[in-house]
């Protein structure tokens, strides 16, 4: 088998019919938005698309526990936890509730994860939006994540033959349990930049393992312009310097404008940006999602991201057929529909968000490059 020739999305039709809840930030639709706008657009024919597995138990004991794998799967089964199972695994809380699928749909996340390693064996481009729950720990659920996906995609890649790979994390928060999985691992490099003071309040410049960990902790208020420096200055050259046989980029959408429960302020080009640059630094690139709350700011970027894995030119204004797919979008509880802007409808490509390059952001970067 040689590389494919053509990126692959990977997805499943459980993350359109689950949901963890009617007050949860993840009640939100977002692979689904993500499926049918790339169809709406023809960008996403039958031979890019493979549908996701569902991990065995055994399979995800590669770095979970397998008394927790139990206590999720027996949560599920049951609908409802005890005080123990609360509080020694987090399962059964707000951030993580008990719901009908909270093995079965995780698990699919952690299968496309899995899969993706086997499929970049010889090269490639793979797209898991479902993936990136970066904050997932070996017995323990945590900031909405059951399992760690991101953990799970980097153990299947070396073990189809990536020797060196490098983790960039975009996501809003600091992905604190892949921090714990490879911290002490010369052959993982690890760059997060995310938004300083937000839980879960790890992820602190000084942090670096053995060498390996950058973290770029930023102001509120992250604008394109800033974002390009740090692409520039730090991803690029450290990902280059480190001559990675994979990159694994975590994608998520909360660090955008649009999003509810951060307070960055980039653009989707900034995101576009990072997946485009990446690209050629490697023959391996898995693209997964992440965070990103606001049901329209996730659909628009996550779209885009597949449109620039395949150079496909994102259109100044969408055809009906997609513009329909986003006005139908609900998002209860949160804004009401006339205060929603005309582009997020019309549009997936938000006005770039450029600004000042702030001297705090320029003298984290050089600490980070000059330590
Ligand atoms: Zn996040």
């Amino acid at each position: 088998m040689n590389a494919f020739d053509k990126p692959l999305f990977i997805g499943s039709e459980i993350y359109r019919t689950s949901t963890y809840g009617a007050w949860h930030p993840l009640r939100i639709p977002r692979v689904s938005t993500v499926i049918d706008l790339s169809r709406a657009l023809g960008w996403l024919p039958r031979n890019q698309y493979v549908i996701s597995p569902m991990a065995k138990p055994k399979a995800l004991h590669i770095w979970h526990q397998p008394d927790y794998i139990s206590a999720l799967q027996q949560a599920e089964r049951d609908g409802d936890v005890d005080d123990h199972t609360r509080q020694h695994f987090g399962l059964g809380t707000p951030s993580n509730p008990v719901f009908p699928e909270m093995y079965r749909r995780p698990a699919t996340a952690a299968g496309a994860s899995l899969l993706a390693g086997e499929l970049l064996r010889y090269g490639g481009v793979v797209y898991s939006p479902a993936g990136g729950t970066h904050h997932g720990l070996p017995a323990r659920a945590n900031g909405f994540c059951y399992l760690n996906d991101p953990v799970l995609a980097i153990l299947s890649l070396r073990r189809n033959g990536a020797g060196k790979i490098a983790y960039i994390d975009i996501d809003a928060h600091h992905p604190d349990g892949v921090e714990l999985a490879f911290q002490n691992d010369p052959d993982v490099l690890m760059i997060s930049v995310h938004e300083q003071g937000r839980w879960p309040k790890t992820g602190a410049i000084s942090d670096c393992g053995v060498g390996n960990v950058f973290n770029l902790p930023v102001p509120r208020g992250l604008n394109d312009t800033e974002m390009q420096m740090i692409l520039d200055r730090l991803i690029l050259p450290l990902t280059q310097g480190f001559g990675p046989d994979a990159i694994v980029l975590q994608c998520g959408a909360d660090a955008v404008e649009d999003d509810p429960l951060s307070n960055l302020s980039l653009s989707n080009q900034a995101h576009w940006n990072v997946v485009a640059a990446l690209r050629p630094l490697s023959r391996r690139y898995l693209v997964l999602g992440g965070g990103g709350y606001n049901p329209w700011s996730v659909g628009r970027l996550w779209t885009g991201v597949w449109a620039v894995l395949n150079q496909i030119p994102v259109p100044t204004r969408l055809p009906d057929q997609a513009e329909s797919v986003l006005r139908n979008l609900q998002w209860t509880g949160n804004r009401r529909a006339g205060d929603r802007p005309e582009h997020w409808y019309t549009t997936l490509e938000d006005r770039p968000r450029s600004g000042p390059v702030r001297d705090i952001v320029r003298q984290r970067i050089d600490m980070l490059l000059n330590r």
